[in-house]
């Protein structure tokens, strides 16, 4: 597996991950598992970028599941979903049905929901630039994370506090392993 950044430093866009763990998992089917080994710190950053796909993505209840059955940490820095080797591992399987089932979903295009890191990134060291909805979610994760309030928070994405709050409840239930996604489980039900 070839993994290049695209802006020449130590990041990798999470669509890009997503491409590299299936275009290699077709390249393993092709080659009968003789794909070179990527070296470790490409690893990392490959799996650093694929923490960030979002608990909306399709293969986020099978990431999530192997997760949570192989007892791993999940990052801090990630969506909360699974860690990057159970994304990973996630993409590689669903990438075998697409091959099996000769589905075409090579060609498509980045899901929207996708985080633009470099906008949050930016907007996070204080420029002022417009963010979509995902940009949203992650700069208030990042900033509640750092210990600011609804109010700081709506403040800066200047919308109202009650947004801020809205989303906050969500990404507090998502932390608790309650995605709603993947649909209420028995013990968010008794929960609740
Ligand atoms: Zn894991």
């Amino acid at each position: 597996m070839e993994i290049r950044t695209h802006d020449g430093a130590h990041r990798l866009d999470v669509a890009q991950a997503e491409r590299l763990v299936r275009q290699d998992e077709r390249a393993r089917l092709a080659a009968q598992g003789t794909t070179t080994v990527p070296q470790p710190a490409e690893v990392q950053l490959l799996h650093a970028a694929l923490t960030l796909l979002p608990a909306g993505h399709p293969v986020a209840p099978i990431a999530g599941e192997a997760c949570r059955a192989f007892d791993h940490a999940t990052p801090p820095h990630g969506q909360g979903v699974a860690c990057g080797r159970c994304w990973e591992y996630a993409i590689r399987c669903d990438e075998r049905v697409v091959v099996e089932f000769g589905l075409t979903k090579d060609d498509e295009k980045p899901d929207p929901s996708y985080v633009d890191e470099i906008a949050v990134a930016r907007f996070m060291d204080g420029e002022s630039l417009p963010l979509g909805e995902p940009e949203r979610w992650e700069v208030t994760r990042r900033m509640r994370a750092q210990g600011h309030g609804p109010w700081a928070i709506s403040d800066r994405l200047g919308e109202s506090s009650q947004a801020v709050r809205r989303r906050l409840d969500a990404l507090a239930g998502r932390a608790q392993g309650s995605t709603p996604v993947v649909g209420v489980t028995d013990e968010a039900a008794q929960v609740a």
